[in-house]
């Protein structure tokens, strides 16, 4: 970090080693969302600037020690990155709060999770070993699967978790030998340069952690493209990422994708029959769906409530909602930051005029903050949103909001309310809240997603995969599965005894 500070200027493209300016010369300033003001510049890359990175990737992973140094100094590696991380993590936390809006104590949080998936991709490439003997049924074969890398890996990630998305695509990428190019999302850059520094500084070799800011239609676009490019690992929303998907078949690159999500909420009468109960079930509704002002891609935005308990647990969820204190996200005691630009405030808006058109109840929020010192009048601030008596044919509740918006559906059976939770064309995740054992397996089992909690909201381990079934993606991060995805299986069978098989004649 500090070497990164005290270089002039915005060179934020790191390329074989180098850190530069774009090719054209182009910056970017980097806004704060909490009042809309510039507070960093960076270089504004283009098409140039990421094919100077893929072959600088390209050359270190041909010609380069990094796919073949081994494993136990790979992983050595990315525990001294996990350092670096602890080293600066209130630095980072801040950066990541001021960058994208969220609170100082969940930047915070984030960095702590960064440093956990590179421990833990360090840790399982090691526990995974070199690959695994293959019984031939002969002991004149020897037959081995060994792992490989995959090559060049192109990364793309969002602006709403920028270091933690990263993360989950950088730490298995190296444990697994490959050299990648990132691009992070445009309008939060920061934190991800900021690591590409610590890599340098964890004695990564010039060449394997390459970066490039700029825009996803040009930068984004050519690296999924680039015919130098191997892998594309992608996540942000369903538009962008079909348009990666068909970039990547036309070049026959394998593609890992982890896209939106329009998450069911499910609560049962039963989970409210104690006070203890009801007062968590809603606690945590509240947290599923406000958390970062809903910019989340798990977050529980569609709360699908036992009709008979409908009333009270929104009442109480509506009064819980319109006390979250929202401001600028690196004031302590904030407990909600603005959102993350202008876009994304006029996105929130419009989903909220339209529930409201359809025949949506609004019981909190639905419109913009008054000003106050910690919420300046210029920053993109969105009251927390609850609308009552929704129903599945409303855009909001089909769509991905993206915002700090609550829909609230009902039912009266377990079968409705599997059915109205399973009815979304995406599967990222989605809970199910019950007092009732039975019932909790019952509908765990026939939830369509990717991430099931029972109880609970959010969590993740980075020792489990996390992905979504339908629109949510394709393939899995963290877990096994996670650093599979970075990996090339060789199946190397070796004849002890050769002699002629005699097929032909000859
Ligand atoms: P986005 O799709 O607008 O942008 C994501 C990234 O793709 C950015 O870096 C952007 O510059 C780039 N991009 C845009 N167009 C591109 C193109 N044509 N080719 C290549 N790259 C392109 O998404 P966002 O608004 O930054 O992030 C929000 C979305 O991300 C939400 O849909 C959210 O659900 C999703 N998300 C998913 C997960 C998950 O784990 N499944 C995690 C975080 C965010």
């Amino acid at each position: 970090m500090a070497a990164r500070a005290e270089r002039p200027g915005p060179q934020s493209i790191h390329a074989g080693g180098e850190w530069l300016d774009a090719a054209s010369g182009a910056t970017r300033d980097i806004l704060d969302p909490a009042d809309a003001k510039p507070f960093a510049v960076v270089a504004e890359g283009d098409e140039r600037d990421a094919d100077l990175a893929v072959a600088a990737a390209r050359q270190a992973f041909d010609e380069g020690t990094w796919p073949r140094t081994p494993v136990a100094e790979r992983a050595a590696l990315l525990r001294r990155v996990a350092g670096l991380l602890v080293r600066d993590r209130e630095e980072l936390g801040l950066l990541e709060s001021r960058d994208a809006g969220k609170t100082v104590e969940e930047g915070r949080v984030d960095i702590d999770c960064v440093a956990d998936a590179f421990r833990y991709f360090a840790d399982l490439v090691v526990a995974e070993g070199a690959g695994r003997v293959v019984d031939a049924g002969s002991d004149e074969i020897h037959s081995v699967v060994v792992h490989e890398p995959v090559g060049v890996c192109a990364m793309i990630t969002p602006w709403n978790y920028p270091l933690l998305q990263a993360s989950w695509k950088i730490a298995p990428a190296l444990a697994a030998g490959n050299t990648f190019v990132i691009k992070p999302s445009e309008i939060t850059p920061l934190t991800t340069v900021a690591l590409i520094g610590l890599l340098v500084e964890a004695g990564l070799p010039a060449g394997v952690a390459n970066i490039v800011t700029g825009p996803g239609h040009s930068v984004g676009a050519r690296l999924a493209e680039h015919p130098g490019v191997d892998l594309v690992s992608f996540t942000g929303g369903l538009l962008s990422g079909t348009k990666v998907a068909q970039a990547a078949a036309l070049t026959v690159k394998k593609a890992a994708l982890e896209l939106g999500g329009k998450n069911p909420n499910v609560v049962f009468a039963d989970a409210c029959a104690t006070e203890e109960g009801f007062d968590t079930a809603v606690d945590q509704a509240l947290n599923a769906a406000f958390i970062h002002s809903g910019q989340v891609c798990s977050a529980g935005g569609r709360l699908i409530v036992e009709e008979s308990v409908r009333e009270r647990f929104v009442a109480e969820l509506a009064r819980r909602a319109q006390r979250i204190r929202l401001g600028r996200g690196t004031e302590e005691g904030v407990e909600c930051g603005p959102l993350v630009s202008e876009q994304q405030r006029a996105r929130t808006e419009a989903y909220v005029a339209s529930a409201l058109a359809e025949g949506a109840v609004l019981r909190a929020g639905g419109k913009r903050p008054e000003p106050s010192a910690e919420r300046p009048a210029t920053g993109w601030f969105y009251e927390p949103t609850v609308l009552d008596e929704c129903h599945r044919g409303m855009k909001a509740v089909r769509e991905e909001v993206f915002g700090p918006v609550l829909t609230v559906e009902t039912f009266r059976t377990e079968d409705e309310a599997v059915t109205l939770a399973n009815d979304t064309e995406y599967g990222l995740a989605g809970a199910v809240w019950t007092a009732d054992a039975g019932r909790a397996r019952r509908v765990a089992g026939r939830l369509r997603h990717g991430t099931v909690w029972i109880n609970d909201f959010h969590p993740y381990l980075p020792q489990a995969e996390w992905g979504g079934f339908g629109k949510s993606g394709v393939g899995r991060e963290l877990g096994p599965a996670g650093l599979a995805e970075y990996r090339e299986s060789k199946h190397v069978y070796q004849n002890l005894a050769p002699r002629p098989v005699r097929w032909f004649a000859g």
